[in-house]
Formats: C-alpha cells, sequence, structure tokens
C-alpha cells in the first residue's frame, strides 16, 4: 500500500495513547528550553534545580542508594520536622518549571501534537509545560486530548468551584484568579484520588488505556516511586482485552534489557518496537494515520509506504504539512 493509498483510505477509529516522562522532555530540549534552562531528569534532578542546598540543611543520613530525588524527598516528606525544608522545594521545584518555556522553532511537542488525531491522547508524568503550550499554539488544527497524571504548572485550580483552568486565567464562575494546581512528587504510594483534578485526569486515562488500540512510551523511565501508576495503567491495558496481538512501541535510549524488564508486562507476545527517537516513531513516519498504519498489515497483510513528518525547525511548514492530511480527512468518509 503506498503512502497516498493510506493517506486516502478510509480512517479507522481506534485510539493512540501515548505516555511521556521526563526522558520525552529531555530528547525535545537537549540543549535547554527557550532560556536555556536545562530540563531535569530523576538522575540529576537535585542538581539542576539547584536543589542540594536546601537538601543539606536536613542533615539526612543517606544511604549510598539513596542520592537520587525520589529517595531524598520521600525522607523528607517522612519527618515532619523537614516540612519546612519540604515546602522549600516545592516551592522551589514549582518556579523552576514554571519558567520553562518552548522555543519559537517547531519541537518534538508540535510534531507529536500535530501527528495525532482527536480520537487519540497524550498522558504526561511531567510537570513542565511543553505539552500545554504546545497544545494551545496548535489549537486550530484538531488535536489529540492531552492529560498530566502528576499536574502541571501551567494548570490552576478554583478549590471553592472545583473548577481547573490555564493558572493565569480566571474561574469563569467566580472570576477569582486560580491559583496553583496539585503536582504530585515523588513518594512512595502516591494517592490519585485525593485531588479532584487529578482524579479526573486518572479516571480518563484508565479508560483511554482500556480503549486503546495501541500505546506509544516515550522517555518514561517508570521509577520505583510510579510502582503504583504503572499498575494502574497495566490493569486499564489488559481491561481492554488479553494483548496478544497488540503492538506497542517505546521511544527510549535506554538498553534494550532495561526496556524489556520495564515494558514486557505489557505486552505478553512481546510485540513492541523500541526505537531510539521520536523521528524513528510510527507517530513521526505515519502522522495522523498511526492506527491506521498498524491495521493494514494485520487486516490486509500489506505494508504501509511511510510518509514522515518534514525535518523542519518551522511551526507554520509543519502544520502546512499536517493540514494537508487533515483536508482528507474532512473528505474521506469514515
Ligand atoms: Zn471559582
Amino acid at each position: 500500500m503506498t503512502a497516498k493509498e493510506l493517506i486516502d483510505a478510509p480512517l479507522d477509529q481506534h485510539s493512540h495513547v501515548v505516555l511521556l516522562g521526563a526522558g520525552a522532555s529531555r530528547a525535545a530540549f537537549p540543549d535547554g528550553d527557550a532560556s536555556g534552562l536545562l530540563v531535569p531528569v530523576m538522575r540529576d534532578f537535585a542538581q539542576t534545580l539547584g536543589l542540594q542546598p536546601i537538601i543539606d540543611k536536613a542533615h539526612l543520613d543517606l544511604e549510598p542508594g539513596e542520592q537520587n530525588f525520589e529517595c531524598i524527598y520521600d525522607r523528607l516528606a517522612s519527618n515532619q520536622e523537614h516540612a519546612s525544608i519540604k515546602g522549600e522545594i516545592e516551592r522551589t521545584v514549582r518556579d523552576y518549571f514554571s519558567a520553562l518555556s518552548l522555543p519559537v522553532r517547531a519541537t518534538i511537542y508540535d510534531s507529536l501534537l500535530l501527528a495525532l488525531r482527536p480520537k487519540d491522547a497524550v498522558a504526561t508524568f511531567n510537570w513542565d509545560p511543553f505539552l500545554f503550550d504546545a497544545h494551545r499554539r496548535n489549537c486550530g488544527i484538531p488535536l489529540p486530548q492531552i492529560l498530566f497524571l502528576h499536574g502541571c504548572v501551567r494548570i490552576g485550580v478554583c478549590r471553592g468551584c472545583e473548577k481547573t483552568g490555564p493558572r493565569n486565567e480566571q474561574c469563569p464562575e467566580c472570576s477569582q484568579q486560580f491559583s496553583d494546581g496539585p503536582l504530585l512528587y515523588p513518594i512512595r504510594h502516591k494517592n490519585y484520588s485525593d485531588d479532584p483534578y487529578i482524579r479526573e485526569s486518572w479516571d480518563a486515562v484508565k479508560s483511554l488505556f482500556k480503549q486503546a488500540f495501541t500505546l506509544t512510551i516515550f522517555g518514561y523511565g517508570a521509577p520505583e516511586s510510579d510502582e503504583d501508576a504503572k499498575s494502574l495503567l497495566m490493569d486499564s491495558w489488559f481491561q481492554g482485552g488479553t494483548r496478544e496481538v497488540e503492538t506497542i512501541e517505546i521511544i527510549d535510549t535506554a538498553d534494550s534489557t532495561c526496556l524489556h524488564s520495564r515494558w514486557s508486562p505489557f505486552t505478553p507476545t512481546l510485540h513492541y518496537d523500541p526505537v531510539r527517537c521520536f523521528e524513528q516513531s510510527r507517530i513521526a513516519r505515519w502522522p495522523r494515520r498511526s492506527t491506521e498504519s498498524l491495521l493494514h498489515p494485520m487486516s490486509k497483510g500489506v505494508v504501509c509506504g511511510a510518509f514522515p513528518l518534514p525535518k523542519t525547525d518551522s511551526l507554520p511548514k509543519l502544520q502546512d504539512y499536517v493540514s494537508r492530511l487533515i483536508q482528507k480527512e474532512n473528505t474521506i468518509s469514515l
């Protein structure tokens, strides 16, 4: 099947769900954001955000295996004596992530959103604003829905009206400025149900995983503190079937042994494709037709020609490329 035949073929409505971790933001901005701020991953989190002087005030007696931010935060949170240090860390983290911003040029976040359709979804564990801001600046185009599983610095809440919205806007009910939304910190057994906004996001993502036809897991290391999260997502995925024929995709630079132990439980027949960068992914190679590119080989035994997103820094060029695909979406029958 040629690329053109695939673009013009009837659309499939099965959904493609993408799960993002810190590695996705690092891959999008390896040299930092628009103003050069580095995007941290868990292993260099405390160092990148300059948290060490704050942590040192607690005089924690850390074992060699407890030097990462997850363990340190866990220790601080488990002792009331460290409440003010914990608060200072939380404020520093929020301020740092709030200051991050997208460059003007097209980024992986723009490509990711433009290459999926409204039936699809992108869920992120990241607090950073990149997914939120990219969704806003491409909003003239039909995009996938987005979900923030640990909160996001750009999302505010009105506790009185139980509404959420952009942090810098006002609640439509009471006209009060939204206040900071919840951010879930790395602590074992996180609570996904206390806060209404986080609960809503989790209810939605569980339903999406259950219905998903395929998954892409991008730069998510599934740390120990997220064991509960991983289990919830895996349970939801298997509620949608035995998953013996589905293929999932992993975008990650970790070695194959590590990826196997992390993700093989999601795919009992080991139908998973590891790729090392977004450009090699199914989403980038078959933009807005990713599920179709899987279904045609499965159901008709034909390989589909790819039509990759253009390699460009220009956001208008990228939007123009996908707008041609969208024209087809508007004319071909469902
Ligand atoms: Zn309100």
